[in-house]
């Protein structure tokens, strides 16, 4: 059987990617230097597949930010206030997805948004009616021209026409409709381009397509594919879908004169349904997404070959595939020597999944199976039980009851019984968390880690760091203070150490966007808190001043997102466990003098159902209350915070205000504050701070940009209920540039006080 994957992370097992990024961004690398970076990593990950055996290996999946902004440049979609600033191709690049700010001019960013249902964020392609769509991209040509130099025969990949018009966004009157015939006309160039130079496939990937579709976007859909399969002139097109099932088009889909189809039979939970029900063609290959490109536990291989026999009964080509691209694992599990063989035999990264593929496609056409050593050594892993129930974590749970999901009084009281308590000026300034984590900032953690300082020596430099920050925010004008979160690698990781349950790797870093990375822990066992985590800094940083210092939480709902979730129990029994974890560290920074308490989740709408019928019922329903679980036990004049980025959450709104929060802050400047009028038109109750500037790009905002906003924001939210503030933590910026930004942050603040 052959074996497929559908694209491989990119940033490289020690992230040289972002670190040459970096130099270049900084001026310390140039283009061709950076380059020769990106060409060495290209070549070693493809090579890394072709020794593993896989059959069909994609190129052009790298990227030097992301893959879908590559892909609208490919057609041409660049907003003209980019190509305004004259820049190198390379640096225009880089300006739409970094913002620019320098002596061509100053331009923010396009906007970013979350990946479907992963933590991989996307740059939005803006349309703007003048935009003059054609091929301007040699891209895809140059990535596969230079696998097959490297003796490698690749299918390149590009984002698919259908999934670039659903994600670009329409600034002007022309819709996807309006300019489908530019667009089809640059695929078909991509097509014959690629024939020219030899490929025998592309893929196209079209996540679009797991998503509800009406009776207009089907038809748009098959417009688009049928004009482009029409010209495929012998190039073989494998349409590639993944994160979920393709219900809504399969009978359409599999009618297309395509030769390849991916589905996802991992996250596609209807996907053998539809096979069973309406066939699949004998004249196509149907790659099969059976090894999940998500998450990092063994694929169990019995299971996975019932599948498999499951459709060769049926006389299907089958060609063995990953459920999504790799780019969402980290890259081996080879660097990580802690991790003891007890636990590293449950796990695959994305080499080890190479492996699992490999393994899987011989044993598929193997039928004396019980004999075979990978597969009793696979059956074995799920066999043994693992060590990793908590009985106490278990009673604990058995005994929640409805009541504990409520907080009293109403919050209506409650903000009358805050607004006393605090005694806050209109609209109050805060941040959101984290200050610049400077080089002195992680080297003082990474010395600890290693042992090179003692616990005293670690704990004195950051309470140095926390006064400065204190006195700093003090001077600047700020209202409601922070820590600066100096203790803190990571939101999540950092509360995954002092939790039980969960493994910790060292080198396990996947793409979150552009040149970030995480590193998420997994969840191995039941949770539980063992001691008081953010206590001491929290009321430390508050001895140390008059005004309110926040303390400072990951909710359950981030910490179980932004982590490898297990996949023995359910979703939500994982995220109430962690509930009742951070509860107990709530109720712990109240005893202990904490006014306000932010309770992060960043990441709520991470894991929303990508369809809207599966919403409440497989999601919300459960993350909604376990947000509720955490703060339900305070007293009335407790402030209780939340914050949330790069959500687009209009859609939820409802859901976001039943979490009963009394404050939220949230990303907002790059999305152009679309998600005022929802507030507004929702009669959204909880008190809101949508970001006045965006964190995520260096430049500096000016006290007139930031008076502006506020401006739009009091049109739709009422004084007595907004806030002001940056729209994320600042821990990736530097000193200087965010020393001015909350000056001119406040001093906005000031002068729209005096307006109103
Ligand atoms: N409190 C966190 C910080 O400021 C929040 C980070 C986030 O939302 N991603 O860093
Ligand atoms: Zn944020």
């Amino acid at each position: 059987m052959l074996t497929s994957v559908i694209g491989y992370p990119r940033i490289g097992a020690l992230r040289e990617l972002k670190f040459a990024s970096e130099k270049y961004f900084k001026g310390e690398m140039d283009a061709d230097a950076l380059e020769a970076v990106a060409k060495e990593l290209r070549a070693a990950h493809i090579r890394s597949q072709k020794d593993a055996g896989i059959d069909f290996i994609t190129s052009n999946d790298f990227s030097y930010y992301d893959c879908l902004l590559d892909t609208a440049v490919m057609c041409g979609i660049v907003p003209q206030r980019y190509r305004d600033l004259g820049l190198s191709e390379t640096d225009t690049f880089f300006a739409m997805a970094r913002g620019y700010q320098g002596k061509k001019g100053d331009v923010k960013a396009l906007a970013m948004k979350k990946w479907f249902n992963t933590n991989y964020h996307y740059i939005v392609p803006e349309l703007e009616d003048n935009t003059n769509i054609r091929c301007n991209s040699q891209k895809v040509f140059k990535e596969y021209e230079e696998a097959k130099a490297n003796g490698v025969e690749t299918k390149p990949v590009v984002i698919g026409a259908y999934t670039l018009l659903s994600l670009c966004r329409y600034t002007g009157n022309k819709t996807r409709e309006d300019i489908a015939d530019d667009v089809i006309a640059v695929y078909l160039e991509v097509i014959k381009g690629l024939k020219e130079r030899g490929a025998k496939w592309i893929q196209f990937d079209e996540p679009s397509l797991i998503r509800d579709l009406d009776a207009k976007d089907k038809e748009f859909f098959l417009r688009l594919y049928q004009q482009i399969l029409k010209e495929k002139n012998g190039i073989k097109i494998l349409l590639q879908t993944y994160f979920g099932d393709v219900r809504d088009i399969y009978e359409e889909l599999t009618a297309l004169d395509l030769d390849g189809i991916g589905l996802d039979l991992v996250e596609g939970k209807q996907t053998m349904d539809l096979i069973n029900r309406y066939g699949f063609p004998k004249d196509k290959l149907l790659f099969a997404g059976l090894v999940n490109g998500k998450n990092i536990w063994r694929n169990h291989y019995a299971k996975t070959l019932e599948t498999l026999d499951a459709l060769k009964e049926k006389g299907i080509s089958v060609v063995l595939s990953t459920s999504c691209s790799l780019l969402h694992v980290p890259y081996t599990l080879d660097g990580e020597d802690k991790l003891s063989e007890d636990y590293k035999k449950h796990f695959a990264y994305a080499v080890e999944k190479l492996g699992e593929l490999k393994e899987l496609s011989s044993l598929a056409e193997d039928s004396p199976r019980i004999k075979n050593d990978a597969f009793i050594k696979n059956e074995a892993l799920f066999n043994t039980g693992r060590d990793c129930a908590d009985e106490e974590v278990q009673r604990r749970l058995a005994k929640i009851k409805d009541s504990d999901y409520v907080r009293l009084p109403e919050r209506k009281e409650r903000e009358q019984i805050q607004k006393k308590a605090l005694n806050l000026p209109k609209f109050p300034t805060t941040t959101i968390g984290s200050f610049p984590q400077t080089l002195d900032v992680k080297k003082n953690r990474s010395s600890f880690r290693k042992g090179e300082i003692s616990e005293d020596q670690y704990k004195a430099f950051n309470k140095e760091k926390i006064k400065r920050v204190i006195k700093w925010q003090e001077q600047t004008g700020l209202d409601v203070l922070v820590h600066g979160e100096y203790e803190r690698n990571d939101m999540v990781e950092y509360f995954g150490e002092s939790l039980s349950g969960f493994l910790f790797t060292e080198k396990a870093w996947v793409q979150s966007y552009g040149t970030r990375c995480v590193k998420p822990p997994i969840i191995w066992g039941d949770v539980s808190r063992k001691k008081p985590i953010t206590v001491e800094w929290s009321v430390y940083a508050q001895s140390l001043t008059k005004l309110p210092v926040k303390g400072m939480l990951t909710g359950p709902v981030t910490i179980l997102n932004w982590s490898f979730p297990r996949e023995d129990i359910s979703i939500k029994e994982s995220m109430t466990q962690i509930a009742l974890a951070i509860r107990d560290e709530v109720l712990d920074l109240e005893a202990n003098g904490i006014r306000i308490i932010q309770i992060d989740e960043a990441a709520l709408r991470e894991k929303l159902p990508l369809r809207r019928s599966d919403w409440y019922s497989e999601y919300l329903d459960f993350a909604v209350p376990a947000f509720r679980l955490v703060h339900s036990g305070v007293k009335a004049e407790t402030q209780i915070h939340t914050h949330m980025c790069y959500s687009e959450f209009t859609d939820i709104i409802l859901a976001i205000d039943n979490m009963d929060a009394d404050v939220i802050t949230f990303e907002a400047s790059r999305s152009d504050l679309l998600i005022l009028d929802a507030l507004k038109k929702f009669n959204f109750e909880t008190e809101a701070g949508p970001g006045v500037y965006d964190i995520h790009s260096p430049r500096i905002p000016s006290v007139d940009e930031i008076v502006a906003a506020l401006h739009k924001m009091r049109q739709k939210i009422a004084d007595d209920k907004l806030w002001v503030n940056p729209d994320c933590g600042l821990k990736t910026r530097g000193e200087e540039e965010t020393r001015s930004s909350l000056q001119n942050l406040v001093q906005a603040a000031k002068i729209i006080r005096e307006e109103a």
